[in-house]
């Protein structure tokens, strides 16, 4: 029985991690739940769960939880809720999904405090993946992938080290514009990009794999959860979202891991490993499938791969403005303020006005994050 924290549990990957729990009840127990604003949802995830504890970004309406769960849950608000989530002494693991920057600061705490980690959001090891690595090494705990792209590599590598790999493939499944004509970019809008041909996902990460930054992310998350650098991490396109991911070792062999698409069985991966509990709840039907393709990614219509990558390369600093900007850029196209080609324009012109800083401290980079938020909206 393992006894799990989902801190952002009204979310998409949330809903998915309440499903896997009520898939396995012998062996996950939710013991810390926290959400941002969705009061009514956390209020019936708590009901039906009864954690021993739980978080609403609002004191407020944290006031008003405290009132209905009396002493049955303790009920926390804002950062120091999710902190105090994230280091729940009965805690084993720690999964974070909160979309945007604000799991990064409960995710050190919980490594600190000697849990494994699930990660979700991949902006934790976009923006600090060094210090967390690092981190996690030092306290002798485990950060788990939790995007479907990580796990597919986690479970081929089967703990192989870096120098058995020649490559790492990223797969993609290309997004909405996949076959949009570059002419017709401009003119994209926020409805068409919010529709995903594969998976249902939250706002923020389905804009984001329209423009194909949400791989950016990946091969920067990649490069630190797998100890490997920028240029063993590759991308290719894979409209079925059957293959999710796959490792090219030195002596050509490849492996791949393969499932319909579904991200409670990467979530169940994470919070069972190193076991594997039985489920029945992802089938694959090949027949059904018919055929696997693959693309090479298009850097004309998607420049946002190509930022990634200087980002990963160059290191530093850099990676948490691409993220940052990202963001600004993807609020103000939701926003429509601005449109779909300039978001990548927005985060190539924060980073080349960066000065980037080598290695550095936390409080640098939340500094950087800071600085990149201010200049893209400006
Ligand atoms: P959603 O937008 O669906 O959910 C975000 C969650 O974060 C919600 O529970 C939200 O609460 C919560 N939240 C936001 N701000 C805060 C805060 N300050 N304190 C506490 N909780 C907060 O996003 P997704 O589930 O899609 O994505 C979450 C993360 O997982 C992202 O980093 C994404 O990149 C990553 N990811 C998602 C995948 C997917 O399939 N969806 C796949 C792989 C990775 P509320 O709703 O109550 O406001």
């Amino acid at each position: 029985m393992k006894n799990v924290v989902v801190l952002g549990s009204t979310g998409s990957i949330g809903t998915s991690t309440i499903k896997v729990a009520e898939d396995l009840p012998d062996r996950i127990r939710l013991l810390g739940l926290a959400a941002g604003n969705n009061a009514e949802l956390l209020r019936e995830q708590a009901r039906k769960h009864q954690p021993e504890a739980i978080s609403i970004n609002d004191p407020a309406k944290a006031r008003e939880l405290s009132e209905a769960f009396g002493t049955a849950c303790e009920v926390f608000s804002g950062t120091e809720g999710l902190m105090k989530l994230a280091t729940l002494p009965a805690a084993d693991i720690v999964l974070i999904a909160i979309v945007g920057t604000a799991g990064l600061q409960p995710a050190l705490a919980a490594i600190r405090a000697g849990k494994d980690i699930a990660v979700a959001s991949k902006e934790i090891l976009v923006m600090a993946g060094e210090i967390v690595m690092n981190e996690a090494r030092k306290n002798g705990v485990r950060v788990l992938a939790v995007d479907s792209e990580h796990s597919a590599i986690f479970q081929c590598l089967d703990g192989k080290p870096s120098t058995f790999v020649r490559k790492l493939w990223l797969t993609a499944s290309g997004g909405p514009f996949r076959t949009t004509p570059k002419e017709e970019f401009a003119g994209i809008t926020v409805e068409r990009a919010l529709k995903h041909p594969s998976w249902v996902m939250g706002r923020k990460i389905t804009i984001d794999s329209a423009t194909l930054f949400n791989k950016g992310l990946e091969m920067i998350e990649a490069r630190w959860l797998f100890d490997i650098e920028m240029a063993r991490v590759g991308v290719v396109v894979h409209p079925q979202s059957v293959i999710h991911s796959m490792v090219e070792f030195v002596d050509g062999s490849l492996l791949a891991q393969l499932s319909t698409p579904d991200m409670c069985l990467p979530i169940q991966y994470a919070l069972t490993y190193p076991d594997r509990a039985a489920s029945e709840r992802v089938q694959t039907d090949f027949p059904g499938i018919g055929s696997l393709t693959f693309e090479k990614p298009d850097p004309e219509r998607f420049p946002s791969l190509e930022l990634a990558r200087r980002a990963g390369e160059v290191g530093g600093t850099l990676p948490a403005v691409l993220n940052a900007a990202n963001e600004v850029a993807v609020d103000a196209f939701i926003n429509r303020a601005i449109n779909f080609p300039q978001i990548t324009e927005l985060v190539r012109r924060t980073m080349d006005r960066h000065q980037v800083m080598a290695h550095p401290t936390l409080a640098q980079i939340l500094e950087a994050d800071a600085w990149a938020r201010r200049e893209a909206a400006a």
